[in-house]
C-alpha cells in the first residue's frame, strides 16, 4: 500500500502563501494600534470631562459662600409691629381689657411665648457663677391700679396738691407699664435687690448688659436716652423684644421708641 503523498506546491503559489501571511500579520498590528489610539483618545476626553478632586472642592465653594451671605440678610427684616415690638408708655397705654396668656418662670408670670427665653437667660447666667433673680414680671392692669390707688391715697394723706401726678411720679398709670404687657422683668441677684442705680454694678447687671441681648431682652431704659423715654436710667429693667431686634438695637445703641420709630 502505498501512503498519500500531498502534491507539492509549484515555488510561486508557495510565495503567494508566504506573502498573504505576511500582509495579514500587518493588517493585525494596524488594527491593533488603532484601537490603543482611539482608547487612549476616549480616556483622556472623560478625564477632561470630570474635574479633578480640587476643583470639585473649590468651584462649589464661591457659591456657598454667596448663600450664606445672602440667607440671613432676608432673616433680619424685621415686622415693626409684631407683638414683641410693641411699645408701651405714657404715650401708648394698652387698653383697659388687655390680657396676655401668661407662663411661671422663677416663680413669677411672664408672656408665656418669650416665657422659655427668660428661663435660659436665668438658667445660663447662674450656670456661669451668678445669682441672677427676678424681683418683678408681670403685672395685670387691676392690680398696677390698685398699687395706683394706694398710691394716691398716700399723696392725699401727705396733703400733695396734685395726688394722681405725685402717684404717677412713684407707680406707672395702670396701662402704661410694661410690667402689664407681660414682657418686662425686674432682675435682681441674691445680694441685691433694690431695684436701683447700684445693681448696674454687680456682676449680674454687668453680665445682663453683656449678654442679655442674646436672649431677645433689652435694657429698656439705658443711660443717656432719658429724654426719649422718659424714664430714668433702670438697669435692673429688661424687657423682651426678640433676638433679631435685640441684637440690631445693641449693635445701633438705639432705645425701642427710636427703633419703632416713635422716638
Ligand atoms: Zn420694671
Amino acid at each position: 500500500m502505498s501512503r498519500y503523498q500531498p502534491p507539492k506546491m509549484s515555488r510561486s503559489r508557495t510565495n503567494y502563501f508566504k506573502h498573504k501571511r505576511r500582509r495579514r500579520h500587518v493588517v493585525i498590528v494596524l488594527c491593533s494600534i488603532a484601537i490603543i489610539a482611539v482608547a487612549v483618545a476616549g480616556t483622556r476626553s472623560l478625564l477632561r470631562s470630570f474635574p479633578s478632586n480640587e476643583k470639585t472642592l473649590s468651584a462649589p465653594s464661591s457659591s456657598v459662600v454667596n448663600k450664606k451671605v445672602a440667607t440671613p440678610q432676608k432673616a433680619t427684616t424685621i415686622d415693626k409691629s409684631s407683638w414683641q415690638l410693641r411699645l408701651v408708655n405714657n404715650t401708648h397705654p394698652l387698653p383697659e381689657n388687655f390680657t396676655v396668656q401668661t407662663s411661671i418662670v422663677a416663680g413669677h408670670r411672664f408672656d408665656s411665648r418669650a416665657a422659655p427665653f427668660l428661663q435660659k437667660l436665668i438658667s445660663d447666667c447662674n450656670a456661669q457663677g451668678h445669682h441672677l433673680l427676678i424681683c418683678s414680671a408681670y403685672r395685670s392692669i387691676s392690680y398696677q391700679t390698685s398699687l395706683f390707688k394706694t398710691e394716691i391715697q398716700k399723696a392725699e394723706q401727705n396733703g400733695a396738691s396734685d395726688a394722681v401726678q405725685t402717684a404717677a411720679t412713684v407707680v406707672a398709670k395702670p396701662g402704661t407699664s410694661e410690667h402689664n404687657l407681660g414682657l418686662a422683668v425686674d432682675f435682681g441677684s441674691t445680694g441685691n435687690q433694690l431695684c436701683d442705680e447700684s445693681f448696674g454694678n454687680t456682676p449680674e447687671g454687668q453680665w445682663l448688659m453683656q449678654n442679655a441681648y442674646k436672649y431677645g431682652f433689652i435694657l429698656r431704659y439705658p443711660k443717656g436716652k432719658e429724654d426719649i423715654t422718659k424714664i430714668i436710667y433702670e438697669p435692673w429693667h429688661y424687657r423682651y423684644i426678640g433676638t433679631a431686634a435685640a441684637k440690631e438695637m445693641q449693635g445701633k445703641n438705639i432705645c425701642l421708641e427710636e427703633y419703632v420709630g416713635q422716638a
